[in-house]
């Protein structure tokens, strides 16, 4: 079984690749089924020169060749997840394979208005900047993102049979709009992409143009896993971890104590999406994160209007919440 500080078979054949990432969380964790000529990959890491350095390493170690790989399977379309796409399939010539919901959305995101996005932003009381001046997809496109037009979209209930291997596609849209899982029945584990992590709860937000209700969306998606007969959950960021219906309960209190808090901040004020994030995070932390704050409070508040336990009011183009 071979261990190294970035590679690890975590089960025959099986292998977890660390690579590295510019912020937090540092790493992600992308998997390699090596199965010779039919080799699977789930997800890429980022296009920058040192991850791809990484895992070519990683690949050699393994005793893979790029032209082993036949498919990458990518969970969903952010930049740690599909942004060496193209960079992968030109090594390799594998096909790569993503919901379409990811792929709508991120065209969609590339052809935002900035003046849209920046009167989203001013309507939650979010300060907007010149970083503001292109939607946020464009920005990130700039740095570490290199993607390919997926040859092939996958859906759910989906069985993907590779070789010896067979995957059953779950669609667990929340953190995403294509946001997939991975049942490898067989072996009793799960590749889980960013839904369901070990240490932090993935970002779920509302973001401009963003249509639905995304926590809502989360929360169904995790009682899908809930029934599944697994032993050990795969994620994309931290250890490997089992029990994942005590994972779950947890996710689940944590999301009930934020309602609560979110009821206690607001009190009888009327507060904005911005204000509210900043009762909850670090007011230092950096414009981008408090933004980001600002989407996580907004799909709560979204969920939260939809069970009556807050209402919004609009009033000069600013949008509040109040019980
Ligand atoms: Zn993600
Ligand atoms: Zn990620």
């Amino acid at each position: 079984m071979i261990v190294t500080e970035r590679i690890a078979e975590i089960h025959p054949g099986l292998f977890r690749v660390e690579l590295p990432l510019p912020i937090r969380p540092t790493n992600v964790n992308v998997y390699l089924f090596h199965q010779g000529r039919q080799s699977v990959l789930v997800d890429t890491g980022l296009c920058s020169e040192e991850s791809l350095d990484v895992l070519d390493d990683a690949l050699r170690e393994a005793g893979c060749e790029w032209s082993d790989i036949a498919l990458t399977i990518c969970t969903h379309y952010h930049p740690d997840h599909y942004g060496a796409s193209r960079k992968i399939k030109e090594l390799s010539g594998c096909d790569v394979l993503m919901h379409k919901a990811d792929a709508d959305y991120l065209l969609q995101s590339l052809l935002l208005d900035a003046g849209d996005y920046r009167s989203f932003l001013l309507s939650h009381g979010i300060p907007v900047n010149r970083e503001h001046s292109f939607p946020p997809a464009v920005r990130v496109l700039q740095r570490y993102y290199l993607p390919v037009v997926p040859d092939r979209y996958i859906a759910d209930g989906e069985h993907l049979a590779i070789g010896d291997l067979h995957l059953e596609v779950i669609w667990t849209p929340g953190h995403s709009p294509g946001h997939v899982a991975l049942n490898w029945r067989a072996a009793k584990i799960l590749l889980s992409g960013d839904h369901l992590l070990p240490d932090i709860t993935p970002h779920v937000g509302i973001h401009t143009g963003m249509e639905g209700d995304p926590l809502n969306c989360y929360l169904a998606s995790l009682r899908k896993l809930e029934h599944l007969e697994i032993d050990r959950v795969l994620p994309a960021h931290g250890a490997c971890f089992g029990n994942h219906r005590a994972r779950i309960r947890d996710i689940f209190r944590h999301h009930e104590e934020r309602q609560r808090n979110i009821l206690d901040a607001l009190g009888d004020k009327a507060m904005t999406a911005y204000d509210l994030a900043l009762a909850f995070f670090d007011s230092s932390l950096p414009l981008l994160h408090k933004e980001i704050a600002a989407y996580e409070t907004l799909a709560h508040l979204e969920l939260m209007s939809k069970s009556l336990m807050v209402r919004a009011q609009k009033n000069d183009g600013v949008i509040r919440y109040r019980v």
